[in-house]
């Protein structure tokens, strides 16, 4: 489970992989399998997830 700083938690899922994304301070979302940073937009907040 990620936490935003908005307080929403939430799984989020890699779309190419199907792999959890991971939360890295400084580096933000990336997928462990793929190894890319993702972009994502918070379901709780509208705001692009950083
Ligand atoms: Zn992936
Ligand atoms: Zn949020």
């Amino acid at each position: 489970m990620l936490r935003h700083s908005c307080g929403y938690n939430s799984k989020i899922i890699c779309k190419k992989c199907g792999t959890e994304l991971l939360y890295r301070e400084r580096a933000g979302l990336y997928c462990p399998a793929c190894g890319r940073r993702v972009s994502v937009i918070c379901p709780g907040c509208g705001k692009v997830w950083d």
